[in-house]
């Protein structure tokens, strides 16, 4: 059915049912003279929603924190939480509003407001998010949505001439944010901290029933009743590994850093979530640090799976006050480090286009320093991978471009031309290291189908990322009230794995001044 009305929507609400101890009834704070800035057709598509829904009696409105569309119960969550490793005691929805849980075509999901004003948990925030952090949240999140990585997904971005100060006087924006749910480690942890166990209980099995989980089939069960209280929530944490080790590892194979992974913007959902001072890296370094707030580099781009594993036992210590035994949950988060690489392994062999094959195969790789002369067996995919991003990290080779270049050589392989390497070692300074490789790849390229690696590797390895200077020169232009090159983006980002003639330059190597940009927690 399309939703052709605010009338026709379906207000289910389930998380506002939980009770007062979970939220305060806010009202919000209207962003003065708003205008819509930018919408998604596919999140609305996604809703079940006409196309015309930005004209609905109401809609922008309701989406500036004005009056609430009819049904819908706005509201703001507590929630507490782990940040940069230390504790940080109550924080909640300080500038979120949820405005309510709708049905579509795809299960429930909640609409949440970024930037509505401020809340209960506002602490000495102002409850407003600027226009910057806000196009980079809307534009990121469609193209993890475009790229097949879990996220929460926007619909709406309205502007305001209302400012803010941050380091300097910034206009404002807001920002509808979907998801099935908007819960977090948080949460959790906020009820375990006061002693709550009741809620903590009642959180718990609100959230391991919800759909969009589907835990019944991941523990191979028709009902969840059919297993104890402790079985089903031990079974949440080890699905919260598995799943956190294909997230994070999706997260490693296109290059993206998150930033601030806190346990208070770690979805319940394994969705990636709260797009500060992420980045998709340039130049491949593993070292790299995306967020300049973060001196320590505790998110560093190599860092995220332990981080990943650190908080998920923060959200053990949590259900500690259900399960009261540590074995058992050291045991269902332990998954993590079984799991994580085998999806990286997953993750590498597509963006390689090998098969299992490979796997099996020794392969072997001369040692680049000569004076040690070793030769070096390359025995799966996994160790070409290591090899070409350590060859990429000690020259700084472009993320994006080095795997598009490679996928584009193997399509060329495949179609008889037998030295299609050239764009690969035009991208290297000094081919020492990377003429062993290449022959090493190549041999294994031959164990399977040329073709069939080529097309895999190019539905894997993304032409277009949402690299910093794109998104900057999008808020340049939205700070003037020009929305096209959000738009122009949006078109790009939302299908990353095709070619767009004629927009090469978003693609290529990002310009000098890039370099200089810093994005810190600010927002
Ligand atoms: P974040 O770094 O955006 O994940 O936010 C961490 C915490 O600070 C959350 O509780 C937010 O709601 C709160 N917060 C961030 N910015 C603001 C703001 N401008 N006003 C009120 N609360 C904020
Ligand atoms: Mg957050």
């Amino acid at each position: 059915m399309r939703i052709l009305s605010p009338q026709q929507l379906n207000w289910i609400n389930g998380f506002a049912a939980l009770g007062d101890a979970f939220h305060t009834r806010i009202e919000g704070s209207v962003l003065p003279q708003s205008k819509w800035l930018a919408s998604s057709e596919i999140t609305a598509r996604h809703l079940g929603w006409s196309e015309d829904w930005r004209d609905w009696p109401g809609m922008l409105e309701a989406m500036s924190a004005g009056q609430p569309l009819k049904g819908s119960i706005p509201l703001a969550s507590v929630y507490s939480g782990h940040q940069f490793g230390t504790w940080a005691g109550q924080l909640g929805d300080g500038r979120a509003m949820y405005l309510g849980e709708i049905e579509t075509p795809h299960g429930s999901e909640e609409l949440q407001l970024k930037g509505s004003g401020p809340t209960p948990y506002s602490r000495r925030g102002d409850g407003r998010a600027v226009l910057r952090s806000s196009v980079r949240e809307f534009l990121c999140s469609e193209a993890m949505v475009g790229l097949g990585i879990p996220t929460t997904r926007v619909l709406a971005l309205v502007s305001s001439p209302l400012s803010v100060w941050r380091e300097t006087q910034e206009s404002t924006a807001i920002v509808t944010r979907i998801a099935p749910s908007f819960i977090r480690f948080g949460h959790f942890e906020h009820f375990a901290s006061i002693g709550d166990i009741g809620n903590l209980r009642t959180l718990a099995d609100y959230t391991l029933r919800l759909k969009a989980l589907n835990l019944g089939a991941f523990l191979g069960v028709d009902r969840l009743e059919d297993l104890s209280p402790n079985e089903q929530y031990l079974g949440f944490l080890k699905w919260m590994a598995h799943r956190y080790s294909q997230l994070i590892s999706q997260w490693q194979g296109v290059g993206f850093c998150h930033g601030v992974m806190n346990t208070d913007n770690m979805s319940a959902l394994a969705l990636t979530i709260d797009y500060g001072p992420f980045q998709f890296m340039d130049a491949f370094d593993p070292n790299h640090i995306c967020n300049h707030t973060d001196t320590q580099g505790r998110y560093a781009f190599k860092r995220q799976p332990q981080v990943a594993y650190w908080n998920l036992f923060c959200l053990g210590q949590a259900f500690m006050s259900l399960i009261n035994d540590s074995e058992p949950i050291v045991q269902a988060l332990e998954h993590f480090k079984v799991q994580f690489p085998l999806e990286t392994e997953k993750v590498y062999l597509a963006k390689l286009g090998l098969g299992e094959k490979s796997k099996a195969s020794h392969i072997k790789i001369q040692s680049a320093d000569k004076a040690e002369n070793t030769t070096q067996m390359l025995d799966s995919g996994v160790s070409l991978a290591e090899e070409i991003l350590q060859i990429m990290a000690t020259q700084g080779v472009d993320h994006t471009i080095l795997w598009r270049t490679l996928s584009h050589a193997v399509k060329s392989l495949s179609q008889g031309n037998p030295s299609p390497w050239g764009p690969v070692r035009d991208l290297f300074i000094d081919g020492s290291r990377l003429e062993p490789w290449l022959s090493a790849y190549e041999h294994a390229l031959h164990m399977g189908d040329l073709a069939q690696s080529a097309q895999t590797m190019l539905n894997t390895n993304p032409k277009f990322v949402l690299r910093n200077h794109l998104g900057e020169i999008a808020i340049g232009q939205a700070k003037q009230g020009d929305p096209s090159e959000i738009e122009r983006l949006i078109n790009l980002l939302s299908s990353p794995f095709d070619e767009h003639p004629g927009f090469e330059s978003y693609a290529d190597h990002p310009p000098a001044w890039a370099k200089s940009i810093e994005i810190s927690c600010s927002s």
